[in-house]
């Protein structure tokens, strides 16, 4: 028996369709494909029609034999396809709230990190936790980030920095994807720090020879991971290093992605446009080549504006890379130290009024962009006949109140698969 379930007479259908099946940049990003009073159908759990609701044969859809139908009415809503994170952090052990606190009362972060506090911390933690810890305080987070409207998520490792605890972690992630079946793409990031206890003289080789040698090849082994990446960036890998790796993953059949110039103009984002990268992220630190450079690689510029709201850095500057013509997507980072801010609909708002986004090309970021960085294009982030019915209802007839009200309890409902699951 097929289950269609109608979506009918939103005020605003965002359908984000129309333009490229490839990331936008410039003017393609601000497009929604907004349908006033338009109406999606879904037959078990994919779109199969939309479009403007007076087209929409209801009547013939209920006389269809052997179908069960369920109609939302959505008059005064908005419906827009469900959030995509395409950067956390998910699965981590511990807090690092005193460390915030104390972040607060004036220490810099780069001090806490030399300190043995940041991501080392995270990682003393994470090494102490067994899988099922793991997992219990990742699907709690994971829960509320799907509450405030994150149907997808990318999740990095990077807080076991030894092969075991890498794993782990993402056998966690896994884990939220076959047993609590979460729509999650995992990325390898092995290469987040250098473990504390490779800090003396020849431990950076070797743990440089352990992340090639080792770690990767047995998370390709395992399929644990569909993407690598690297934190290419002051205090942690050199532009050299990190070109090492990623070739090393490269060659393991990972597609990259790179923590680029977020402290200092370190040469990522260059090496993720010479390496065809999917997403370079945070980008606080460039210059006109480096936009040209990831424009004319195809890669996707992720930001993370919750990160500087949180660490009180400067935004990087969105409207410099959309009006480049690079694809932006815009992600939470979401992560024990320098930002646990989970909804990504708080974060498409700082996106506007940091890295200075229009409310559309915001929207566009987080659902479009960020399926397309993560592979995605052709099966979420857009309500399109074919992809899987992962969408939000909005309690507002208009969606720039997502940036308006940022922060207000907006998302009255999220579907994913055509089921309501928040
Ligand atoms: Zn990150």
């Amino acid at each position: 028996m097929s289950q269609i379930v109608v979506f009918a007479e939103a005020a605003q259908l965002l359908t984000l369709d129309g333009g490229p099946i490839t990331a936008r940049g410039g003017a393609a990003q601000g497009e929604l494909g907004l349908i006033e009073r338009g109406s999606a159908v879904v037959r078990d759990g994919f779109f199969s029609w939309v479009g403007p609701h007076a087209a929409l044969d209801l009547r013939a859809l209920a006389a269809e034999p052997g179908a069960s139908l369920e109609v939302h009415e959505c008059r005064g809503k908005v419906v827009m396809p469900g959030l995509i994170d395409s950067h956390t952090h998910l699965v981590w052990g511990g807090d690092r709230k005193d460390e915030l606190e104390a972040r607060l009362g004036g220490a810099d972060y780069e001090q806490i990190f030399a300190a043995g506090g940041g991501i080392l911390s995270s990682v003393r933690q994470t090494r102490a936790r067994d899988e099922d810890q793991l997992h219990a305080e990742a699907i709690r987070r994971a829960l509320r980030m799907r509450r405030c409207g994150t149907t997808t998520f990318e999740i990095k490792s990077g807080y076991g920095l030894d092969l075991e605890t890498e794993l782990r972690q993402l056998r966690v992630a896994r884990r939220l994807r076959d047993a609590d079946g979460l729509r999650v793409v995992a990325t390898c990031l092995a290469a987040h720090a250098l473990p504390a206890e490779r800090r003396g003289p020849g431990g950076r080789e070797s743990y440089l020879h352990e992340l090639c040698a080792s770690i990767l090849p047995a998370i390709a082994a395992e399929r644990l991971a569909e993407f690598a990446d690297v934190f290419c960036d002051r205090g942690a890998f050199s532009e050299h290093e990190s070109r090492t790796i990623l070739r090393r993953a490269q060659e393991l059949g990972f597609r990259l992605r790179v923590h680029a110039n977020e402290l200092g103009p370190t040469g990522g984002a260059r090496l993720a446009a010479e390496l065809r990268a999917a997403s370079a992220d945070h980008l606080l630190h460039i210059d006109d080549d480096d936009r040209r450079a990831l424009r004319g690689a195809g890669v996707v510029a992720t930001l993370l504006p919750g990160t500087s709201l949180v660490l009180k850095k400067p935004y990087a500057d969105g409207r410099a890379l959309i009006d480049a013509g690079v694809p932006v997507a815009v992600a939470t980072d979401c992560n024990p130290g320098s930002c646990a801010i989970e909804s990504l609909a708080l974060v498409l708002a700082l996106a506007c009024h940091g890295n200075r986004l229009s409310p559309a090309e915001a929207i566009c970021a987080v659902t479009h962009n960020a399926a397309a960085s993560l592979g995605l294009a052709h099966r979420v982030g857009r309500l399109a006949p074919g992809l899987a019915a992962d969408l939000l209802l909005l309690a507002t007839d208009d969606y720039r109140d997502l940036v308006y009200h940022a922060g207000s309890p907006l998302i009255a409902a999220v579907f994913q698969g055509g089921e309501r699951v928040a």
